[in-house]
């Protein structure tokens, strides 16, 4: 494989950069959210890494991330947008107060090692709180439990141990447990896909393959997170087969997560779909009402003994958030985030109308708003046909509509730019961001386009 090979295809590429004055992005902060949020939430968010189309901010705990990603997280991508429109996704490192400074120092000392040590460092370092004693169980994911733990028990007798399931159901967290469950007897390496990816362009880059292969196939458990992401990438399927293979060979167990089932990976070749298939597959689901209820009652916990406060939910309470989050388990997490925060700013036991009030806006935008929704009310809007505004074609009254639909994509929802293009018949993330670019001019220009956009969005929101 040389780097031409890789030049060719339309792979993703995240390369640190140094571009953006975090001070100046504080002030910004400040003027948008007011003193009050800025000096208790935004001030404390320090900057850790800057990528071309990502950043990577330091945050004290996980209840603040939970707290600033529920309710901030679309304006503050807004804002650091308007400094560097390539940025489409923030990740939020949690540090600890007391190690904060610390820990700044030793990632600066890490650009100097090499970049694969970088990574075991930053990105393969289990989670601790994601263990199998805070893993509650219900319906939809006992077997998936149930098999991750007897992975941990008998090496190799299920490999490739395969779990899938939608997005925030809980995958990271059991991959995460069985790392640490295996960590103290064996050599495990935990990666995303998509890190997987980036070191191993770094790799080409510095011609270093032979210590990436080496670092890669050492494990003795070896656990990658989202597969679905090597979709449509030959040359890291390619690498990825190798690793797998020699893996396997010397009887590794190896831990894979996705989004579906293994037959499902479109644009991955087959001999990979009938490897990853080739040992046990294990599906969660979408949670129940009392698997929901048992999630607020641990993570209730939880921040009890984190904060060393008490948390006052009534059952109906519980009852009523537990019924209303509808998608993910990720989802109920940032919802009964929102609901104590509440409780605990105005010094009150809720009741179930206090709650709905809080959740008015959560809702709404979570749940009504999809890219597909956008996409049918605005050829609808338009009078053009959904087939005639995903299409190639590029005459102004499809390109327009088409704009339009995308800016309001990166607008109301939290999919990335890449995801959009992806909606749009696969169209490339740079297309979105001209999309955006320009609605955005358009909308402040002409009086038409406004109305346009602010009665669309009033549609959406109905
Ligand atoms: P996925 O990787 O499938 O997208 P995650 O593992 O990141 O989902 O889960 C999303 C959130 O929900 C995490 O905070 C995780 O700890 C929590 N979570 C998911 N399932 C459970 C469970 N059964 N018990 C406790 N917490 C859970
Ligand atoms: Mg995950």
């Amino acid at each position: 494989m040389d780097k031409n090979n890789i030049k060719k295809q339309n792979v993703y590429i995240s390369e640190e950069e140094k571009t953006i004055d975090w001070n100046e992005i504080q002030n910004a902060f400040k003027k948008t959210f007011g003193t009050e949020i800025f000096t208790s939430w935004l001030q404390k968010i320090t900057l850790i890494k800057e990528y071309n189309d990502y950043l990577i901010l330091g945050v004290p705990t996980r209840f603040f991330r939970d707290w600033i990603v529920s309710r901030y997280l679309d304006k503050i991508l807004e804002q650091v947008r308007s400094f560097k429109l390539s940025l489409n996704r923030i990740e939020f490192k949690i540090i600890e107060e007391s190690s904060r400074t610390q820990d700044v120092v030793k990632i600066d000392e890490l650009n100097k090692v090499t970049e694969i040590k970088d990574s075991i460092l930053n990105y393969n370092r289990l989670n601790p709180k994601l263990n199998f004693s805070n893993f509650v169980e219900g319906k939809s994911n006992e077997i998936a439990l149930s098999y991750s733990k007897k992975v941990c028990e008998h090496i190799s007798r299920y490999n490739p141990l395969y779990v899938c399931g939608g997005v925030g159901l809980g995958k990271t967290h059991l991959l995460n447990s069985i790392g640490l469950e295996l960590q103290s007897d064996n050599n495990v390496m935990y990666i995303s896909a998509e890190r997987f990816m980036y070191h191993f362009i770094k790799s080409i880059k510095k011609n270093d393959m032979v210590n990436f292969k080496d670092f890669f196939r050492k494990s003795s458990v070896f656990i990658i997170d989202d597969i679905q992401f090597i979709r449509g990438k030959e040359s890291l399927q390619e690498e990825f087969f190798h690793t797998f293979n020699s893996l396997m060979d010397k009887g590794s167990q190896i831990i894979i997560s996705a989004d579906r089932t293994p037959m499902k990976l479109d644009r991955v070749q087959d001999r990979i779909k009938s490897r990853l298939a080739g040992g046990l597959v294990v599906d969660i689901e979408i949670p129940d009402l009392d698997l929901k209820i048992n999630i607020i009652k641990e993570k209730i916990l939880e921040i009890q003994n984190q904060f060393k406060e008490k948390i006052d939910l009534s059952d109906e309470v519980i009852n009523y958030i537990a019924n209303e989050s509808k998608t993910n388990i990720r989802e109920l997490i940032g919802i009964l985030n929102r609901v104590i925060a509440f409780s605990r700013v105005h010094n009150k036991i809720l009741t179930v109308n206090d709650c709905k009030n809080i959740l008015k806006d959560v809702f709404s935008q979570i749940r009504v708003v999809t890219v597909d929704k956008i996409q049918n009310i605005v050829s609808n809007f338009f009078n053009i046909p959904l087939s005639d505004m995903l299409s190639q074609r590029r005459s102004r009254p499809l390109a327009r509509p088409r704009q339009i639909a995308m800016f309001l994509a990166k607008k109301m929802t939290s999919r990335s730019l890449p995801e959009i293009g992806r909606r749009f018949a696969n169209r490339d993330h740079t297309t979105v961001i001209h999309a955006v670019k320009t609605i955005t001019r358009l909308s402040e220009q002409d009086d038409e386009m406004k109305k346009n956009i602010s009665q669309l969005k009033g549609l959406l929101l109905e």
